[in-house]
């Protein structure tokens, strides 16, 4: 499984699997070049941030999932 990041700016990173599970069977991603893209976690959802431009982007947090 990949996720891909790309900036406006052209900058391009991936999230990937890997590999690792927790009890429910999720699988865990990482970026793959940390210095491409950092990534912080709130109460109301996920925002990133360029490394190269520092244009920040955010992911509201949405619905369960049911679990
Ligand atoms: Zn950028």
């Amino acid at each position: 499984m990949i996720l891909t990041f790309q900036c406006d700016c052209g900058n391009r990173t991936a999230f990937f699997a890997t590999g690792d599970k927790d009890v429910q069977g999720r699988e865990f991603i990482e970026p793959e070049d940390d210095e491409r893209v950092t990534y912080a976690i709130g109460e109301t959802g996920v925002m990133l941030q360029c490394g190269f431009c520092k244009q920040k982007y955010r992911l509201e947090k949405a619905a369960s999932l049911g679990d």
